[in-house]
């Protein structure tokens, strides 16, 4: 079997392309700009590229971008001053921390000095909470990235098995509890689990968040099952840095029914989502009718 190869770029277009025309109609029918403020701290290379993207599209959908770039020695107390600032913006509906933050910060405390209803990363105590509650929330990115791949394939993810590899807080968690509200048997797997093969080999759904190269491989895929790649990792081959998944792409593909690419599938879909709930977070702000049919 070859697998159909998931076009998450294209469909982020779309996404993107929705909420650029939802963003023209706020603008000409209420006067009104959504604005997303970006807060980097440091020079990490990945991460000032990320930033710069996510600035880029923010003004290609027609919304206004914030862009903080502090030095790697901010202190707490400045950096939380500017959380502050932006929490009292009406101008800024989305306030979104670059991660990871230099060691001296404390990740947990800056993420929940964030407004919750401007948290629109989805990593805030309160936001976790109400999604994992089954209550209206602002949705970690990229796993709602993944889930709506997956049901543009699927439809209905209901009693499917899904099996996500990883459980960090931005990913592997929030990606189990999304499909377990879409009614998937969920499994979440770590680097303590035991015989993770035949975990894997059940598995309708795969989603790796794992963090290393082609970690998982296409022997362990059960046939047709579909693979979501959230792996972005930079390896040197054939002296050229390039990216590659968490997932043995060639491998997988040859068993899988469908499977995303890296770069090119679930990488686009984050963006789109953050500008997604960027809108969603500034109708809520305003009191307007829920966007709708940005992130089904
Ligand atoms: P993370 O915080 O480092 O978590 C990695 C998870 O993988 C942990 O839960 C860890 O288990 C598990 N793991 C490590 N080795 C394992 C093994 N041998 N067997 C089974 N599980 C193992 O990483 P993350 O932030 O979730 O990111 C994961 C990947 O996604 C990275 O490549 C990252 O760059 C990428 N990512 C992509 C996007 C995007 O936009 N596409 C966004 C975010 C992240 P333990 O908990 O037991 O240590």
């Amino acid at each position: 079997m070859t697998a159909q190869v998931i076009d998450g770029k294209a469909f982020a277009a779309t996404v993107r392309a929705k909420v650029a025309a939802q963003v023209a109609t706020l603008r000409q029918t209420a006067g009104i700009i959504p604005g997303l403020a970006v807060v980097l701290v440091g020079q990490d290379p990945a991460s000032q590229v990320y930033v710069n993207s996510k600035g880029k599209q923010t003004v290609e959908v027609g919304m206004a971008s914030f862009e903080h770039k502090l030095p790697a020695d901010t202190s707490q107390a400045a950096l939380l001053a500017i959380i502050a600032a932006l929490n009292g913006d009406p101008s800024v509906h989305g306030i979104l921390v670059q991660l990871p933050l230099p060691a001296h910060l404390d990740c947990d405390l800056v993420i929940n000095a964030i407004n919750p209803a401007k948290d629109v990363d989805g990593f805030h105590i309160s936001n976790v909470g109400l999604l994992g509650t089954g209550q209206k929330a602002m949705v970690p990115c990229t796993p709602l990235g993944c889930l709506m791949l997956l049901r543009n394939l699927h439809g209905s993810l209901a009693g499917m098995d899904a099996v996500v590899v990883g459980r960090s807080n931005i990913v592997g968690k929030p990606m189990a509890n999304l499909l377990l509200a879409d009614n998937c048997t969920v499994t979440i797997a770590h680097s303590r689990t035991r015989d993770l093969p035949g975990v894997i080999a059940r598995a309708d759904i795969v989603v790796a968040a794992v963090g290393r190269p082609g970690f998982v491989r296409g022997a362990w895929i059960k046939p047709g099952a579909t693979v979501i790649d959230v792996g972005i990792n930079r390896i040197e081959r054939d002296g050229k840095t390039v990216l590659v998944g968490d997932v043995d792409f060639a491998g997988a593909a040859a068993v899988a029914g469908a499977i995303t690419p890296v770069p090119g599938g679930v990488g686009p879909m984050t963006i789109a989502c953050l500008l997604a709930n960027t809108l969603i977070a500034c109708a809520r702000a305003h009191g307007l009718p829920e966007p709708e049919g940005l992130t089904a």
